[in-house]
């Protein structure tokens, strides 16, 4: 038996450093993947993010139905999203959904999402954009059932974010703190790359394909006294686990 207390506890946490990092607002959501059962998975239930507490986190099924169907407590509308990563993605085990508004221009336009910074090597592959009209036609543009869900899965491939045209983007983590910190560099990311796109006219100089994988000394868990990042990301957020 994992220490499920603890996991509640660190994801609980997560909410309030993805609000603290201006990743997720009043909208936006983290999950994990349960620690004893990968059928199932650990969400809040709907609340702005920062003041999500450990009573809030709630046991999903990965088709996103409440394994305790008498808690009738409000839940996000946009929980496919993660059911159906943990299910087509084994090796994920955290799952980010944000409108971070640096990363939109890249869901909008034909210019890639394309790591450029060293931190955001997590992202792993060029973002692909999921376009929920391609398949679904005219909708509120909500992740609201699981065949938009498991689209927006398979839209995920290898890499670790998906963008959501006109909507914002799903990151996948392999830890809580891997997809945290995934989420933090990716909406850096594209700042940044926007900013050198405008005074580059358009040239830049993208990490090489053979960067996004070389190893590398960052601990993708996420935990433990090497990860700096992780540390400073739950100080300035006032988090203690
Ligand atoms: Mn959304």
């Amino acid at each position: 038996m994992s220490d499920l207390k603890a996991l509640t506890r660190e994801l609980a946490g997560a909410n309030r450093i993805l609000a603290h990092e201006g990743v997720v607002d009043a909208y936006g959501h983290i999950s994990v993947r349960h620690p004893d059962d990968p059928t199932k998975y650990l969400l809040s239930v709907s609340k702005s993010p920062e003041f999500v507490e450990p009573d809030d986190i709630m046991a999903f099924n990965l088709d996103s139905t409440a394994v305790d169907k008498s808690d009738n407590r409000s839940k996000y509308i946009e929980r496919p999203i993660h059911g159906s990563i943990y299910e087509m993605h084994p090796e994920i085990n955290s799952v980010v959904h944000n409108h971070a508004y640096d990363v939109i221009p890249f869901t909008i336009t034909d210019v890639p999402l394309r790591p450029v910074l060293h931190s955001a090597r997590r992202m792993k592959d060029i973002a692909p954009v999921w376009d929920i009209h391609d398949k679904f036609g005219d909708t509120d543009l909500l992740v609201s059932n699981n065949d938009h869900g498991r689209d927006l899965a398979q839209s995920l491939g290898k890499g670790r974010v998906v963008l959501m045209r006109g909507h914002g983007c799903a990151i996948a983590g392999i830890s809580i703190a891997d997809a945290v910190q995934t989420a933090v560099y990716t909406m850096v990311n594209a700042r940044i790359l926007l900013q050198a796109l405008m005074i580059g006219n358009g040239q830049v100089k993208y990490l090489h394909p053979g960067e996004l994988t070389a190893p590398g000394s960052q601990n993708e868990g996420g935990k433990g006294k090497h990860n700096r990042a992780w540390e400073t990301l739950m100080a300035r957020a006032g988090v203690s686990l």
